[in-house]
């Protein structure tokens, strides 16, 4: 009898190890892919935003971080391959945990630039993991509209170009590459997240992604799914267009949340395609997610946070 328990134990203690080995594998293994001669893009499985590196003639400028502390420390060691050189700078698009908690991952001390806002978001939503020895790569270097890094014969350009995703989105644009990474401000072919509580907003979202448009690139990196262009950009903006219409439709009407989800559904046509993201039991993106949102922003039932706007409200 003590021997079978013995055995069953075992057997359980080896498949939990199994378990952890193959999630930890997942987490840590990064794909990448070239997206000019100086700039790759680096994906991992799951919720994990889209990595860029920059290769500079003095090492690499890494924009976001991923979600774990050992997927950081597995950017940074890719990074420094392809650049063939040392980190010299991280950027965070944003304050969200997919792009940030991967900043552990690099030495305290690391230059680490972000918007002043996304600082603030992440002591304010997130103040629990960024302290202790966490605390020492949070962003050290912030700005609010515009801010340009010269690292090894490249410009490396980060603007705040308004709401949308979040109220503090960067973008970057490595000017000589003609690339730019939008963070979460762009995803490509799946359905956004739209954070209201930290200053997102959809209606904003709209001109921002204007003014990306008047800036020079070809290649977009979005913060999460494939690398795409211009048209890409707009195919996206076109949906939030959509969305945006509807839902102050909806809100003229009086509509309620389940007639404007139902509406969304017989006419909503610029998300055909879209992949549903979900991160189980935490939250789920759909039409219907982003539907929602947009229609607690058209009725004022939530408010975004304006830009010169108070914590908390
Ligand atoms: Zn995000």
């Amino acid at each position: 009898m003590l021997r079978k328990l013995a055995i069953a134990l075992a057997a359980l203690v080896a498949v939990a190890a199994l378990a952890f080995l193959w999630l930890y594998h997942e987490v840590t293994t990064l794909e990448y892919e070239r997206v000019t001669d100086d700039v790759h893009v680096v994906q991992a499985g799951g919720i994990n935003g889209n990595v860029a590196v920059l290769r500079t003639a003095e090492g690499a400028v890494i924009v976001d971080t991923m979600t774990f502390r050992a997927q950081g420390a597995r950017v940074r060691e890719l990074a420094e391959r392809l650049a063939g050189g040392p980190v010299q700078a991280v950027l965070n698009t944003h304050y969200h945990m997919d792009h940030t908690h991967g900043n552990p991952g690099f030495p305290a001390g690391t230059r680490i630039v972000s918007t002043q806002r996304t600082r603030g978001y992440m002591l304010e939503f997130d103040g629990g993991y960024w302290s202790g020895a966490n605390a020492e790569t949070l962003p050290n270097e912030t700005f609010d509209a515009e801010h340009d890094l010269h690292i090894g014969g490249k410009t490396i350009r980060a603007l705040h170009l308004g709401r949308g995703h979040t109220g503090g989105d960067l973008v970057v644009l490595f000017v000589e590459d003609r690339v730019l990474h939008l963070g979460d401000l762009l995803v490509s072919g799946r359905y956004p997240n739209v954070d209201l509580e930290a200053g997102g907003s959809i209606e904003a979202w709209i001109a921002t992604l204007d003014r990306a448009l008047a800036l020079d690139f070809d290649r977009a990196i979005p913060g999460h799914g494939p690398v795409t262009d211009r048209e890409g950009v707009r195919a996206f903006q076109a949906f939030l267009r959509e969305v945006w219409e509807l839902a102050k439709q909806a809100a003229a009407e009086g509509l309620s949340l389940e007639q404007t989800r139902e509406l969304a559904r017989r006419t909503l046509k610029s998300d055909a395609g879209f992949a549903v993201v979900g991160i189980p039991l935490y939250l789920r993106i759909d039409r219907d997610f982003v539907v929602g949102r947009a229609f607690e922003e058209a009725t004022g039932a939530v408010r975004p946070r304006g830009e010169g706007g108070s914590p908390g409200s």
